[in-house]
């Protein structure tokens, strides 16, 4: 199963929050989730809808990342600053 994530402004619907659970609020599309077709099961793709406070969270976190990259290694030759 994999999610995508792609937050747009688009038209809010009521329905249930994918991220934190509340149900019967305004929500807007955040993304889809897919999963690959195999033996047993078809390929299936559905929307993620979250509230409005989610959906500034996630921005919050989307932008975090993008002002302050997580390095996955540390260069050889080069101590740590601490
Ligand atoms: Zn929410």
């Amino acid at each position: 199963m994999n999610i995508a994530l792609s937050l747009s402004p688009g038209t809010s619907v009521m329905g249930d929050c994918f991220r934190c659970d509340r149900s019967g609020l305004q929500t807007i599309r955040a993304g889809v989730m897919t999963s690959p077709g195999g033996p047993g099961h078809v390929a299936g793709e559905t929307p993620i809808f979250v509230c409005r406070a989610c959906e500034r969270a996630l921005l919050a976190r989307h932008m975090e990342a993008q002002t302050s990259p997580a390095r996955p290694y540390v260069r050889p030759g080069l101590h740590h600053p601490h």
